[in-house]
């Protein structure tokens, strides 16, 4: 019988850079995709944040099948008649720093990933699901594919946000709508240079723009367009439990959103050639008892590990970030022989030396804040108003700004409500 140093579920960001790291130090990896291929059923956003994919290999970074580098983001606010924009922008001529986001189709990245990991060694078994841990004196000892038992020394649930090996482990309750989001996307193919020509960008230049306001129909959540190289992704993520309470489907939001005028421009012409939907765990890490048992590791979004500040969505350089740690803890318990939870309890201290639980400490509080229904409605709309007011010359003499904003204010939102949520905002950031 063959027994694996590890077998890894799921073959997305953190399954390829957890197999990829045990691979190259000569471990026995078993790395199990349900998927025909990794990245077939994933999706996201969504660019890459930070050096994560440079630690794992400097090659990376120029190897992996990056579409654009962000250089500029814009946040826009909708309301029914106007939008309002920040816009920021890196000031370098070739903006090839990950830190400002790597744009990636996922069905692209995540194959090339597990490329890596089954050169580096690991054995990549794609189109297999597995059913169950598999256990024995009351300890895990593999998994179960229908009939099939396999033997691993120690099993990592890289296997996303509903992770049924975590639930099967007791280490995570079943998914609860409050703490999750869901993101539906369409990939819309345009020529190059019609995506150069309206977003103003050339070369390996991209865009992140985000959107609030209208596009959900002041349900929590956002809509998004990233520019890929000859594509769009154009979606929008909302709170899963507003849209069962209030009875909205999310695509239904996302045609809403693709109709806005400012978007209906954008992608205007363009061919519809991918369509898909990705629920996002929000609930945070806390949901998730603890990361690791006896034989036993959660990474990524298994684990409840994104960051959603409102400001920023990132989850798989954390789902990163968490495979390479598991794959440092799982080689120190190797060492030993030792892979009990004592042992395997190292995964979570380097977690928290490094920006994966640090930043979950940092934005704690951000959860409570982003509950705020006046973030997706009456703020946007108070913006654009105020704003559309001020430029606005009807031939009558002025009103001051603070007229206006008193007038926009009125029987929408108090003075003190106003200051109450820009405190909350302030402090929780
Ligand atoms: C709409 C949307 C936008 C996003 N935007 C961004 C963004 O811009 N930037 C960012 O950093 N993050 C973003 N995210 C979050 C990011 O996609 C995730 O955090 C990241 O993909 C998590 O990686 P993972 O490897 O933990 O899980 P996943 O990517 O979900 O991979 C899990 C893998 O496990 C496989 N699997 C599941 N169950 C089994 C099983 N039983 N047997 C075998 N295989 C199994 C799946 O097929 C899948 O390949 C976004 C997510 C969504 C939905």
């Amino acid at each position: 019988m063959v027994e694996f140093d590890a077998i890894i579920v799921g073959a997305g960001p953190a399954g390829c850079a957890c197999a990829y790291t045990l691979a190259k130090q000569q471990l026995k990896v078993l790395l199990i995709e349900r998927g025909k291929f990794a990245g077939s059923k994933n999706m996201w956003g969504g660019a890459l944040y930070g050096p994560v994919l440079g630690d794992l290999s400097p090659e990376f970074l120029k190897e992996a099948p990056i579409e654009r580098y962000v250089k500029r983001r814009i946040l826009s606010l909708l309301s029914e008649e106007s939008y309002f924009s920040l816009e920021s922008a890196v000031n370098n001529e070739s903006p090839d720093v990950p830190q400002d986001g790597a744009i990636i189709l996922r069905a692209k990245f995540d194959r090339w990933f597990a490329e890596k990991a089954r050169k580096a060694g690991a054995i990549l078994a794609n189109g297999v699901q597995v059913e169950d841990l598999l256990w024995k004196d009351g300890s895990i000892v593999g998994v179960k594919v229908g009939k099939d038992e396999i033997h691993g020394s120690v099993v990592v649930a890289c296997d996303g946000v509903n992770s049924i090996l975590a639930q099967k482990a007791g280490l995570k309750a079943e998914l609860n709508p409050v703490g999750v989001k869901q993101g539906v996307k369409e990939v819309i193919k345009l020529p190059l240079e019609t995506i150069e020509q309206r977003f103003n960008i050339q070369g390996n230049e991209g865009i992140a723009w985000e959107f609030l306001g209208k596009c959900t129909r002041g349900l929590p959540g956002g809509g998004f367009i990233y520019t890929n190289k000859d594509s769009l992704s154009v979606g929008v993520v909302v709170q899963l439990n507003a849209l069962l309470e209030n009875k909205v489907k999310a695509n239904d939001l996302l045609e809403d959103f693709k109709r806005q005028p400012v978007v209906a421009r954008l992608i205007d012409g363009g061919t519809l050639v991918e369509y898909s939907s990705h629920l996002i765990p929000t609930y945070g890490v806390s949901s998730t008892s603890r990361l690791f048992s006896d034989r036993f590791l959660i990474t990524g979004d298994a684990a409840g590990l994104v960051l959603g500040t409102g400001l920023i969505l990132e989850g798989a350089n954390f789902a990163i970030a968490s495979g390479i740690a598991a794959a440092k803890a799982i080689v120190r318990a190797k060492e030993t022989g030792d892979f009990s939870a004592k042992a395997l309890s190292h995964y979570q201290r380097l977690l928290e030396d490094n920006f994966v639980l640090k930043d979950f400490k940092t934005f704690k509080k951000m959860t409570h804040v982003l509950e705020n229904p006046r973030l997706y409605s009456t703020y946007p709309d108070l913006v654009c108003s105020l704003w559309h007011k001020i430029h606005t010359n009807d031939g009558n003499p002025r009103k001051s700004v603070r007229q206006l904003l008193k007038e926009e204010l009125k029987g929408r939102v108090s003075w003190w409500q106003l200051a109450r949520d820009l405190i909350h905002m302030g402090g929780s950031l």
